[in-house]
């Protein structure tokens, strides 16, 4: 079968089950976009026409984002390095096409607690983690930094908070030359947020 090909996660379990194999914490919409991964090799996260026509580009783009994030939660949990890489392209694609049409950003963080749990409180270097300080440093406005720390006080994990303290300082200079000044996100290239490290890129595939 395809999916336990795909994933070594599954392919640990499938001695130990015969019929039916328990992924916990994965919604059956997240889950549904992992299938269409696999059998079509397309990211699926964006709402059909007639849904986001009910709904304001804000909420299509949270809910966007909250699938998107919580894809890749999926594909950490069964530990397939090409769907991850393809949703972290997909983050960035969303990044683009959000930043062209409003500069609130703010639903990043929306569930970053959640993803650090999930995480296990993740090395500073993991992928998922670099980019939402990425782009909560390089994207944020300054306004929407203080507003992010009021408004979810308690709620912001300390990793996170110790990243984009020191990613501030470096863009303000103080400790980094203006013109080493990160690029943003969705500028970087093709494979900066990619977890494939020496292997071959799913887009080489
Ligand atoms: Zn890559």
């Amino acid at each position: 079968m395809k999916l336990l090909n795909r994933s070594p996660y599954l392919k640990d379990i499938q001695h130990q089950i015969s019929t039916y194999i328990p992924l916990p914490d994965a919604q059956p919409e997240v889950f549904s976009i992992y299938q269409q991964w696999l059998y079509t090799r397309g990211l699926y996260t964006k709402m059909v026409v007639k849904e986001a026509a009910l709904g304001s580009f804000h909420s299509s783009h949270r809910d966007e984002w909250t699938k998107l994030t919580e894809s890749y939660l999926l594909g950490h949990k069964l530990a397939d390095i090409d769907f991850r890489d393809r949703v972290i392209d997909g983050m960035l694609e969303w990044l683009n096409e959000t930043t062209n049409y409003t500069y609130d950003l703010s639903m990043v963080v929306d569930n970053i607690a959640q993803i650090y749990a999930a995480l296990k409180d993740p090395p500073e270097d993991h992928p998922l983690r670099r980019l939402i300080s990425d782009i909560v440093s390089l994207e944020f406005t300054d306004a929407m930094i203080q507003k992010m720390v009021i408004d979810r006080k308690g709620e912001l994990p300390g990793g996170f908070l110790l990243n984009l303290v020191s990613k501030l300082s470096a863009k303000s200079g103080t400790s980094t030359p203006s013109s080493n000044c990160p690029k943003l996100p969705e500028l970087r290239e093709a494979c900066h947020y990619h977890c494939h490290g020496k292997g071959e890129c799913y887009r080489e595939k």
